[in-house]
């Protein structure tokens, strides 16, 4: 009942009922194919959408083109532009932000999911799924970008148990109220695939064609992905701190027994030698090294979450004038 007087609000407000969120950096060679390819599939859906790119502080020529994009599909298309490159999941956030839709979907700027299988997707959500994921049934990515993908679907299998094929395929439509749940946990750095799938009451996941970028590079480089890997397991799980916990009892009842050893050694036949001191030494060191490391990793969280600090400043929106008074309301 309450969903009927929902969707009849909807209509007379005209709020979308889909919101599509694609963050962009520096995607000059694809963005007008993106958008083109898009706004084609969707207006042949014949339900009522909205387009909105997160401009992720690109210094290409994409701030322009989305200018002139917006010029000429502003019924649609909102244009969110950061005053720097906050990453990704930063941006996609942003874009959850401003959603209006009921529908959520997210998708790269890249061509390499295809803007044609959105439908797809909207069918599972209509059959009754509130989230439903991709897997790159053929991955298109080199040997590096492929290995990195599979270690850190692993490690996020094992330290947070959350189970889904392929997390970093963007390809994803969500119902809203996981989006909603998604932005109120105001997280500093967010695995939002994951967390997404933490908050679904009936998922699913749909293979989706995968081809190779269609223009320019990836974006990431091997430091972002470690980073990403280090927010997924900090994020999500208290494990790598358990884990240290239990490497240092063990490690402090082996040096302890090594000790007692030592000592009745040198009590007992006035035994000589400091090779394995040392080495002992410097292995405890490490360890301690590594557990500030990753103790940092949990303060440095809990540190932006209790000065709340902004997640993203934003620099401009482009949006059709009756957008920005029913946001300010
Ligand atoms: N992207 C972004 N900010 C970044 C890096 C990437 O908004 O700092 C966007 C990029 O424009 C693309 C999507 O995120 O739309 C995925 O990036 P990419 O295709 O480079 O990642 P990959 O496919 O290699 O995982
Ligand atoms: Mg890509």
């Amino acid at each position: 009942m309450q969903k009927k007087i929902k969707v009849a609000e909807a209509k007379k407000t005209s709020t979308p009922e889909i919101s599509i969120v694609i963050p962009v950096y520096n995607e000059e060679e694809n963005i007008e194919t993106l958008c083109r390819r898009l706004f084609k599939t969707m207006d042949a859906v014949k339900r009522s959408y909205e387009l909105i790119i997160v401009d992720d502080g690109s210094a290409d020529k994409t701030p322009q083109m989305l200018r002139d994009i917006f010029k000429k599909r502003s019924d649609v298309l909102r244009v969110v532009t950061f005053n720097g490159n906050y990453g990704q999941y930063v941006a996609i956030l942003a874009g959850f932000e401003h959603v209006h839709g009921e529908i959520v979907v997210t998708l790269d700027a890249d061509l390499q999911n295809l803007p044609e299988e959105i439908p797809n997707l909207l069918v599972k959500i209509d059959e009754g799924h509130d989230l439903v994921g991709s897997y790159r049934a053929k991955r298109h990515d080199n040997w590096f970008r492929t290995l990195a993908s599979k270690i850190v679907n692993f490690i996020r299998e094992q330290t947070t148990g959350i189970k889904m094929r392929d997390h970093g395929c963007m390809l994803r439509a969500y119902r809203r109220f996981i989006i909603d749940e998604v932005v109120k946990t105001r997280e500093t750095s967010t695995f939002i695939t994951a967390l997404a799938q933490k908050f679904a009451g009936n998922p699913i996941d749909i293979p989706v064609t995968h081809e190779e970028r269609a223009a320019g590079s990836s974006k990431y480089n091997l430091y972002k992905l470690i980073r990403i890997t280090f927010d997924l397991m900090t994020g999500f799980s208290l494990v790598p701190l358990q884990v240290f916990t239990m490497v240092g009892m063990v490690i402090s009842s082996a040096s302890g027994i090594y000790f007692l050893v030592e000592l009745f050694k040198k009590v007992v036949t006035h035994h000589h030698g400091y090779g394995l001191h040392f080495a002992f030494v410097f292995l405890l060191l490490s360890v301690i090294i590594l557990g500030i490391g990753l103790l940092g990793e949990y303060l440095g969280r809990a540190y932006f979450a209790v000065c709340e600090h902004p997640r993203f400043v934003i620099r401009d929106i482009l949006e059709k004038k009756s957008e920005k008074k029913k946001d300010k309301e």
